[in-house]
């Protein structure tokens, strides 16, 4: 059998003198991981076949925001145009004190932009879904397909439905989410998330100067809590209110005005008004968790990607974006090792688990910084941004943005 590959990126076909037999991937999960990876390996010619266990496009969650390592891997799988087109303009950036309403600091993203060459898009979570399903073929995804096991007998991974059908594939990529099944698979035992100390409210709004400045990502500190605001497309803003909690305190879904009301009665004008116009109904409530990284990835002709391989507090919004970095580091693993599977995960899994692992933890320490693990280095922080021309934080970001496939 030998390989040949299309021009330029390729197709990857294998020949087997007569018979063209191509390599067949199963994806576990419809998410913004899994759909990237099907449009990747799709793009290399290999046979995708997605399953998710969801009847509809419904995800959990408003909105993301989209840094530039996450753009340029968009861009990279065709996307460039629709995902601008969806993306908010984040002009700049102001931390402003919680119960004063001054502004801490405020600065330009145009620095950040020039560093990384590319802007980063806040995006509607449903709308970016929506593009990848159809840059994929929304048609061609298997919905209300739960998987409830996966094996390997060497030659073909398997995946057993709830319905007792089941579908087979020279692989099977686990895009299954932050409570992944395949993760149990490869590790080989289950794991306990843990939970990161506070509870996350977000949602969508339309934008309202009084909140924040149309073009700018705004954010209220003050009390180890935040409550931010950035635009996305369609004069939205995105919201999110953090909360420091216990872990399970019960919550009556559609109260979420009145008890951010409560919550935040002594906050500034800014955040009385974001209180008064959000949508109590569609308002999400997330209790956040993550994970230690680990390093096993694959486990012959199994892989995970996405949360299901790096579940990461949202601190500095990059689980999505290392999600669209799996993907596109899974396309050139399979470009690099195009007729032999073990070889392009193993590939795979090499190019991603530290940097992947390295976020996690980034986001673990911002994330305790941000939310009062130690008051007095909270504290220390509001000082910073009071004195903060944008340098600090900028760097920080750009240190995020860079060490992924495409840098
Ligand atoms: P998911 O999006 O969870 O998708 C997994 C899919 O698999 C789901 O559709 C699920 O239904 C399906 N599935 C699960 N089990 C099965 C099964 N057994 N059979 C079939 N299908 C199954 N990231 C950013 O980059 N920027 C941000 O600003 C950002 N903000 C965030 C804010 C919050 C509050 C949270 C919670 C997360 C945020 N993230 C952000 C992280 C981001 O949401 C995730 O990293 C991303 O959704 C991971 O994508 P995924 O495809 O791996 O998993």
């Amino acid at each position: 059998m030998t390989t040949t590959l299309g021009p330029g990126r390729g197709v990857a076909v294998l020949v087997d003198e007569e018979a063209v037999v191509r390599v067949k991937a199963v994806i576990v999960g419809a998410g913004m991981g899994g759909m990237s990876a099907a449009i990747a390996l799709k793009q290399l010619g290999i046979e995708v076949e997605v399953y998710e266990q969801v009847t509809e496009n419904k995800p959990v969650g408003a909105a993301i925001s989209v840094w530039s390592n996450g753009v340029k891997c968009l861009n990279h799988l065709g996307l460039e145009k629709e995902t601008a087109e969806l993306g908010g303009i984040v002009d700049s950036m102001s931390y402003v004190d919680a119960f004063t309403g001054e502004t801490m600091c405020r600065f330009s993203m145009q620095p950040l932009i020039d560093e990384v060459g590319q802007r980063p898009y806040p995006i509607a979570r449903a709308e970016l879904q929506l593009m990848l399903m159809n840059a994929y073929g929304f048609d061609d995804i298997h919905f209300g397909k739960k998987v409830v096991a996966v094996h390997d007998d060497g030659d073909r991974a398997t995946v057993e439905f709830a319905d007792g059908t089941s579908d087979s594939g020279d692989l099977v990529i686990g895009a299954d989410g932050a409570r992944s099944l395949t993760r149990e698979y490869v590790l080989g035992h289950p794991v306990e998330r843990r939970y990161a100390g506070y509870v996350n409210f977000n949602g969508l709004v339309e934008v309202d100067e009084r909140i924040g400045p149309a073009t700018e990502w705004t954010t209220y500190v003050g009390d180890s809590r935040r409550v931010s605001v950035m635009p996305v497309a369609g004069n939205r803003f995105y919201f999110f209110f953090d909360v420091p909690m216990p872990e399970g305190v019960p919550f009556e879904r559609g109260t979420a005005r009145e008890f951010l009301a409560a919550e935040f009665a002594d906050w500034a004008a800014g955040v009385q008004t974001l209180i008064d116009k959000l949508d109590p109904a569609t308002t999400n409530r997330v209790e956040i968790c993550d994970l230690d990284p680990f390093h096993t990835w694959v486990k012959g002709r199994v892989a995970v990607l996405g949360d299901a391989a790096h579940n990461t507090t949202p601190d500095i919004g990059q689980g999505g974006c290392s999600a669209m970095e799996d993907a596109v580091a899974l396309q050139f693993a399979f470009e690099d090792n195009p007729d032999d599977v073990s070889a392009a995960l193993a590939a795979y899994q090499a190019a991603r688990t530290e940097r992947a692992g390295d976020l996690v933890l980034r986001a673990r320490k911002r994330c305790d910084v941000t939310h009062g693990k130690d008051p007095e280095k909270t504290a220390a922080w509001y000082d910073e941004l009071r004195h903060e021309d944008g340098t600090t934080i900028i760097r920080g970001i750009v240190g995020n943005i860079i060490g992924g496939p495409l840098t």
